[in-house]
């Protein structure tokens, strides 16, 4: 049942433009289960269990500008998924090559806190996951931004407050998503190993051709460096700004309260 439930959550984040053909992968391959304790992936039987509270929030479902915090699920299902979908597709030659070659890139990586590598694979594996995901999740946090704006101020609105300093207020933080998104994309920092039963991340940043396998192949170039390149974003954020100019110049009206 509970892959019902991640099929529904592929069909939602693919109507809004994200990646989700590698998704569809993994919902036709895998078994998805719960856990009490943190997600998990396990490939050699192609299991995928999610933690109870993020599976809630998937059972619950969500929507942009809504208030459930939606974004530490996102996070988890294309990390997870990212595991599963390595997994899958190993022997392929293209992915044969990439993991082979990301694998060797962290050979003897240094580790925070001193110390090199020493499971170079399991750093890769979670570089590649966990930079997918975080690529995955940004976007989406900056489209839920964008919602949550434009309800606070149609709801604003439609009481009939013309409140000038409000959208004053909104449009300055509003203005601010584009670049905490393009900050956000610059983040290279990914990928750990366990050391001693603790994880212990590496500090050598992900690799140009890492970057432009996961953008390619399982982000779908759909996620890109800069805000102004996505088209989805650029249009709910040039359609927030002028709902919040129209906003402003409304004459505030009566509203009749039943
Ligand atoms: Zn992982």
């Amino acid at each position: 049942m509970i892959g019902w439930y991640f099929n529904r959550f592929v069909e939602q984040v693919d109507s809004y433009e994200m990646p989700a053909r590698f998704l569809r992968v993994v919902a036709k391959k895998y078994t998805f289960g719960e856990t009490s304790g943190i997600s998990y992936t396990n490939t050699w039987l192609n299991t995928m269990d999610i933690n109870e509270s993020q599976l809630a929030s998937l059972k619950s479902g969500f929507r942009p500008g809504g208030t459930l915090g939606e974004s530490t699920m996102i996070l988890t299902l294309y990390h997870e998924s990212t595991h599963a979908y390595l997994d899958l597709k190993e022997n392929e030659q293209k992915f044969k090559e990439f993991i082979r070659d990301g694998t060797a890139y962290y050979r003897l990586a240094p580790l925070q806190g001193g110390g090199t590598a020493d499971d170079p694979d399991r750093i890769f594996q979670e570089a590649a996951a966990s930079y997918v995901a975080h690529r995955a999740a940004t976007w989406y946090g900056a489209y839920d931004e964008i919602e949550s704006y434009r309800e606070g101020t149609d709801e604003k609105t439609w009481e009939g407050h013309g409140d000038k300093a409000f959208y004053d207020r909104v449009e300055t933080r509003v203005r601010k998503i584009p670049g905490e998104y393009d900050q956000a994309m610059r983040d290279r920092m990914f990928g750990y190993q366990e050391k001693r039963g603790v994880q212990v991340s590496t500090t050598q940043g992900i690799s140009a051709r890492i970057k432009a396998f996961c953008d390619d192949e399982i982000l779908e170039g759909k996620i890109p460096d800069y805000f102004v390149k996505s088209e989805f974003l650029e249009r709910r954020y040039e359609s927030l700004l002028t709902l919040i100019a129209q906003s402003r110049t409304l004459v505030p009206v009566e509203v009749i309260k039943k």
